[in-house]
């Protein structure tokens, strides 16, 4: 190596799933990373890309960080696809087929992204549904590490998925569904059959879906080492299960927190600059700005859950008759079938013009940090419950897919901050809910998520658990430069 390299820094390539929630927060360790002065090389799909920078600032918020790049790649999948919905879960399959030789081919033509005044690739930080990154890394002898956009406890339960198939307790009958899970160590005495991740629920413990899914999770110990987006004060005893098998794990979130804090230190501002791949509507914030303190319900499902016409009528009766005042993510692709035309109820019109407020995209982090807002209604995708989680927002979780299910009852039976309502939408069981988080167990809520936020920013402020294993990331991944 000629001594010019020798001094260049370590050069991480960061490699997420095109999805919103996975780009959030592996766009937010690249930012940390740039902080420590690293090259980064991320790569998104060319149908976020082209989102990105025509909803965001953010050639702007990349600018500061002279290490960072872009590159581009094809998820395989047409313009016009909604990647969202049921149909979300074609994005894996079609990544895995696609982007993995687009990928491959482009290290090597690309020269592992090397150029004046940047060295090859020294890591590969991959999403950790991506097993084409350790063949990669593999054959090429390039240091590989996974990161698990999810939760521990949702990550624990897809990699014990394959227990329960031996212990006989997948498939399970609609009869079943609140029967306690044996399998999941950890676990026990909470998890029901309902709160296992949506994969699942399947007819046949043979279904090739589920065993490509649980291949996919467990060949995560084929890398070096394993990042999460949590703390450890929050799941602690479910990161001692996954310490067993994979002992170099570094948890450093939660992200959000983390790189504001880190952008405070580095006088670099300590607002989170947005990576949404829709619009933010600020005008929300003006509205929210005439409610009173934690009056307000934030309801937002998220980047890819999509309803029915007829669950969309449930929640929305049932939010106008507990008569709170409530803050609405519609997206424009969150009606299954486009059939939000046909024609509203007169009433709730009236009382959404009286009560409610309606945007397409949020700037979700600065909602929840509102002192109007007192709960959330979500559907207890990750980044959305850590969001709530720092805001010390207590939540109501209709979980819609994947690791949801089980994000959602910890949410309600191990954090104790929130209700789960999850399979059931009607009108009465949305109004009973949100009278309950926001009147009558209000206090107590509010209490125990205060503390849970305070513990959250412990985490990542100096000294915490995951400023310190932040830290020791990058001296690990320095490991690497020889
Ligand atoms: N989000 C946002 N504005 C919205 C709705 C969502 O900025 O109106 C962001 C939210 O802050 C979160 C991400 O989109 O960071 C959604 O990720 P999550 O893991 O919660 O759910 P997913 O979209 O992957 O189902």
């Amino acid at each position: 190596m000629c001594s010019k390299e020798a001094k260049l820094p370590p050069h991480v390539l960061i490699f997420p799933l095109p999805a919103q929630g996975h780009m959030n927060s592996m766009l937010q360790l690249a930012q940390l990373l740039c902080l420590s002065d690293f090259h980064v090389t991320f790569i998104v799909s060319e149908f976020n890309h082209s989102r990105l920078l025509k909803h965001t600032g953010t050639r702007s918020t990349f600018a500061r960080y002279p290490g960072f790049q872009f590159q581009t790649i094809p998820d395989g999948l047409p313009d016009d696809h909604p990647r969202s919905g049921r149909r979300a879960t074609d994005i894996i399959p079609s990544v895995l087929k696609i982007s993995g030789p687009y990928f491959e081919k482009m290290m090597v033509e690309k020269d592992l992204f090397a150029s004046a005044g940047r060295r090859p690739v020294t890591c590969i930080i991959a999403d950790g549904w991506l097993s084409f990154a350790a063949d990669f890394a593999e054959e090429n002898g390039i240091p590989l590490i996974y990161f698990r956009t999810a939760s521990a406890c949702g990550f624990w339960a897809y990699y014990c998925t394959i227990q329960v198939i031996e212990a006989n307790e997948i498939p399970f009958r609609e009869n079943e569904m609140d029967e306690l899970v044996r399998s999941i160590p950890g676990m026990e005495g909470f998890l029901r059959y309902r709160d296992l991740p949506s994969i699942c629920r399947v007819n046949d413990a043979k279904d090739p879906s589920l065993w490509h899914r649980i291949t996919l999770t467990r060949q995560i110990v084929r890398a070096k080492a394993v990042i999460m987006n949590t703390f450890e004060d929050l799941e602690q005893p479910i990161l001692s299960n996954i310490l067993k098998h994979m002992p170099r794990l570094y948890t450093i979130g939660p992200g959000t927190a983390h790189l504001k804090s880190r952008l405070g230190e580095n006088n670099v501002g300590a607002s989170v600059p947005s990576v949404s791949i829709w619009a933010e509507d600020q005008s929300c914030i003006n509205w929210l700005n005439a409610q009173k303190p934690n009056s307000v319900i934030y309801v937002s499902f998220g980047s890819l859950t999509a309803v029915t016409r007829e669950q969309l009528l449930e929640f929305w009766h049932g939010l106008v008759n507990s008569q709170q005042r409530f803050l609405w993510v519609m997206r424009p692709d969150f009606i299954i079938g486009k059939d939000m035309d046909e024609s509203i109820p007169p009433e709730l019109e009236k009382i959404t013009k009286e009560n409610g407020y309606m945007v397409e995209w949020a700037p979700q982090e600065e909602v929840l940090n509102h002192p109007a807002v007192g709960g959330f209604l979500t559907h207890s995708g990750w980044n959305s419950t850590l969001e709530s989680i720092v805001a010390g927002v207590p939540m109501i979780c209709w979980p819609y897919f994947a690791d949801q299910q089980v994000n959602s009852r910890f949410v309600s039976e191990v954090w104790k901050i929130g209700l789960d309502i999850k399979d059931s939408c009607e009108r009465v069981v949305i109004e009973n809910a949100v009278r309950e988080l926001m009147e009558a167990r209000k206090d107590e809520f509010l209490e125990r998520a205060s503390h849970l936020a305070k513990m959250a920013r412990m985490a990542v402020s100096e000294g915490g658990s995951s400023c310190r294993n932040f830290n020791d990331l990058v001296e690990y991944i320095e490991s690497f430069v020889v």
